[in-house]
Formats: C-alpha cells, structure tokens, sequence
C-alpha cells in the first residue's frame, strides 16, 4: 500500500529486491526527510550536489527521483504527529531513504525519532566511514592515518531502553525481584535502595548478523583487519560474549577467508608462540582477513596512537556510539562525518547527518553541509553507483583542497576562504569536473537485472561466505 500523504513522482520507479539483490531503476524514488533546524539549509546544498554527480557520471542515464517524507517539526506542523505513520510506511516500501537531522521532542515519554526509525526497520547496522580529506583542521598530527569503517550494532545493549528509575515503584518491584531471586546479585549493589538500575542486553543473533556483516564488508573492500571492539573483561556475558561469538562466527561461516586471535590462542597453546606466529602469517599471506578483538579503553588509546592498527571495527551500540564520534573528531568532527543505518538482510538502509539540528544557525546558509553530502554519497554507493559516489567525493576533495570552505572549517585554516553552504556545495559540483573516479574494483560485480536497472549486491549475508569460500 502506498503511503497517502505523498504522491510518489511520476518520473520514478521503486526500488526492489530480487534473490537477496536490490535492483535498482535507472529513476528510482528515494524518500528524503529534510530536517529541522538547520536541516532544509543542508538539504538543499546536498541534493544540488548529489544530482550533479548523477547526472556527470551517467549522462541524464540515470536521475534519481526524490519523495519528500515528513518527520520531526514539519511533521508535527503539518500532521499532528512528529513521525507520521506515512512516513514509515514510505521508508518500508522504498527501501532506501535519506535524513537530515531532527529535533528530538522534549518531554517524558519522548523517544529520538531517529532511534524510532532504526527500530521499526531494524535497521541493526550504524555504518560510520571515516577517514581524513586532506586541509581539514585535525587535532591530531597524522589525520591520514586514520581510515576506518565503523559497524556499531544498533538495536541492542543498554539502548533497548530498559531502565528503572531510583525511587520509583518499578525499581521498588525490580529490587524485590532481584533480592528474592538473584540475593548474590543484589549484594553486589553497593547503595540498592537509591540506585537506578539500566540493564543491557546483548543476543548471539544480534551480535553475529552485525559482524557478518563487517565481515562481508571486509572481504568485499579487500581490508585488512576487523577488530571487534568490548568490554568483555568485566562484562562477560555481554561484551564478552559479543567477541565469542564473533570469534566462532568467522571460523564456522568464513573458514577459509579468515584467520582469527583465537586461532591464534588455541595453537599457541597447544603448540607454542612460535608456531602460532607462523600459522597467522602463513594464514594472511594467503590473503585471509585477520579478525582480532581489543578491550574498548585500549582502542580509544590506541586508535589515538597507532591509527593504522584498526581497519574495519565491529562493536557493540554503546562502545560503537563512542567510538564513530570520537574517531570522527580525529578527522576534523561531525561537520562532515556521515552515516548509515543498514538491514541487510531486507535491504532497508536510511543514510543520515550525524550532527545535530543546530538550531541557532537555521536558515543562515552557514553550517557545513558535508556529513549529508558524504551520507548521500554513502546512499550512492549503497545503490551500486560507484561512479556518481566517486564524483561527490573527488569533489569534496578538491573543494576542500582548495580551502573554500564553511565558517567550521575556515575558522581552524589559514587562508581559508569561508563560503555558505550552498557556496560549498556548488564548489563541490564545480570540482567534479576534471575529477577521475577512483572505486577499486569489486570482487563481487553487481549483476544487471534488466537492461534499464542496475543492481547492488546486498545478499543475504547467509549466502556470502560460501560464495566467496568457492572462488
Ligand atoms: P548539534 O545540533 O549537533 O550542534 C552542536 C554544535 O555542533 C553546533 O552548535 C555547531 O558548533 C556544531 N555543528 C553541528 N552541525 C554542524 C554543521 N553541519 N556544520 C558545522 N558545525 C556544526 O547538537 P545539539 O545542539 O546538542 O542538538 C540540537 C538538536 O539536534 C537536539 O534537538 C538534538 O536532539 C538533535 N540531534 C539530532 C540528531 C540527529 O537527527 N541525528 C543528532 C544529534 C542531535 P559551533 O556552535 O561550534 O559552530
């Protein structure tokens, strides 16, 4: 059922899935939530751009057909509700959408619309990509070292928002539980009867669905490492559960194209570092994805002093949130860090801004549109229109390069000339031309449908390994 608040453009196709592949039209319709705040400024910069590219890269081949869906004030303005049940509705049936940021409602009850977003669509992958555009101000010496892929799990740990709070009766109800049943449990609570109590829970079936996936993602893009990040040393059965699972996850579903620490472990247990040495460096001469885990405080040290060290990371929600900005700031902070919120199992994905609405520079032309441009670039990619995504990005490249950049950046640079972000945006299109592609290649092409549509491999991640196991 189409949604009836909008009328899909006449001009587009909807995006399907066919054997675990999206097929993709030459005019595929994609939803697009403006934002609030200073979201219409930065969507109007970012859909300029991401149409220019489309249109360079594929001749007017190709054009995508943008719906507006409403979410957040407009909504609220327009509807009543902040995130209309069309909404939903219209990211469920076109699959692949795009945000700006929104204003999170104040008041008891009020959950994030983005949180709300992710969970109707369980959208269990936050894919955040970060890496270094050379001129951007740094606080750290070698920015360039820093290229990593972030698969934060969305949908559990202490996010799934079961919390009791001190005082009230269900924590009354809680303690009484807890006490009665769990009284070794509950001697460990130093003060139980002011105490708050959040709990967190982390599945095996949460937990493998998202490190397949950065796993998926590491053969496909030839990395290096994945490194599964947690606190599994004091939380055993969460965390260190999440690494288990990992671990045994790569040795029963990707055998032959990794070599894992535990691995590792086990032979030098039985045989000696030595022999354990020689087993992985045999394993990755080879060319298999070493998958490796490391205890959360050490990577935020770590990624501060040995960049080059993490590659592609799979973490649990919390240490995942931490990290995508954290690493994020590294690079020059969240004027430009872009994100992604995938299912690939039902190719649901929503790309977004992952700043905030920034309300005080609404309607300025000012803020920096580059995290929505990078996200749409993401969205690009997402469709298999590496061609279109290359171009956003040797723009953004040169943009930047050249020093015409937003208030953000311009106060940190010397020389800089500060432009509006529609000006950044139209220096991106500018720097498009002349610009080559750079996409290495894939090893697994995508594969054409029909003559008019492209398609972009999100397999069920099940199928993968064997696939690729079989090469
Ligand atoms: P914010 O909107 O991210 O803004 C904080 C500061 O970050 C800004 O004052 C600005 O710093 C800088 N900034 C943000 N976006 C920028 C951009 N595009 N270019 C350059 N600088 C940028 O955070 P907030 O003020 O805490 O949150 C405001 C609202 O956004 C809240 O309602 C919050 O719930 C919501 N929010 C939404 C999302 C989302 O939709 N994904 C995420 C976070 C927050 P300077 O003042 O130093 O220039």
């Amino acid at each position: 059922m189409l949604p009836i608040l909008y009328r899909p453009p006449a001009d587009g196709e909807r995006i399907t899935r066919r054997d675990g592949t999206l097929v993709v039209p030459d005019h595929p319709i994609i939803p697009f939530i403006e934002g609030d705040g200073t979201g219409p400024d930065i969507w109007r910069a970012s859909v300029r751009v991401l149409d220019a590219a489309v249109a360079k890269a594929y001749g007017g081949r190709r054009k995508i057909a943008w719906m507006e869906v409403l979410a957040g004030e407009k909504a609220f303005r327009a509807t009543g509700s902040w995130l209309p049940d069309e909404t939903v509705a219209a990211f469920r049936a076109y699959l692949v959408g795009i945000k700006g940021p929104l204003t999170t409602p104040i008041g008891e009850g009020f959950r994030s619309l983005n949180v709300m977003l992710r969970k109707v669509l369980d959208l269990y992958v936050c894919l955040r990509p970060v890496r270094y555009f050379r001129g951007v101000p740094s606080p750290v010496r070698e920015p360039h070292k820093i290229d990593v892929v972030i698969f934060r799990e969305n949908t559990e740990d202490i996010y799934a928002g079961i919390e009791f709070g001190e005082g009230t009766p269900e924590m009354e109800r809680f303690r009484a539980l807890l006490r009665e049943n769990f009284p070794a449990e509950y001697s460990k609570i130093r003060f139980p009867a002011s105490s708050g109590v959040g709990l967190k829970p982390i599945s095996r079936e949460g937990s493998e669905r998202l490190i397949r996936a950065a796993i998926v993602y590491a053969l496909e893009h030839k990395r290096r490492f994945v490194t599964l990040v947690h606190k599994g040393n004091i939380m055993k059965f969460t965390e260190g559960a999440f690494r288990n699972w990992g671990y045994a996850l790569a040795e029963r579903e990707y055998r032959e194209t990794t070599y894992t620490w535990a691995e590792w472990n086990r032979t030098k247990e039985a045989r000696g570092e030595a022999a354990a040495n020689a087993e992985q460096a045999a394993a990755l001469a080879q060319g298999r994805l070493l998958i490796k885990d490391a205890i959360a405080d050490v990577t935020f040290q770590q990624l501060l002093t040995r960049p080059d060290e993490f590659d592609v990371i799979a973490a649990p929600n919390l240490n995942g949130d931490y990290l995508s900005d954290a690493v994020a700031a590294q690079v020059g902070g969240i004027g430009i860090a872009p994100g992604g919120n995938i299912n690939y199992e039902t190719g649901h994905a929503v790309f977004e801004a992952t700043h905030g609405t920034a309300p005080k520079y609404a309607n300025l032309d000012k803020v920096n549109p580059g995290s929505l441009i990078l996200s749409g670039q993401m969205l690009l990619r997402h469709l298999g229109w590496d061609e279109a995504a290359d171009l956003v990005v040797a723009g953004m490249e040169r943009a930047i390069a050249a020093r015409t950049v937003t208030y953000d950046f311009a106060r940190l640079m010397r020389g800089a000339r500060e432009v509006k972000c529609s000006q950044f945006g139209d220096e991106i299109i500018r720097h498009m031309t002349g610009a080559k592609t750079v996409t290495p290649p894939r090893r697994a092409p995508a594969r054409s449908a029909s003559r008019s549509a492209t398609t972009k491999t999100i397999r069920s991640t099940k199928d993968h390994p064997k696939k690729r196991a079989r090469r």
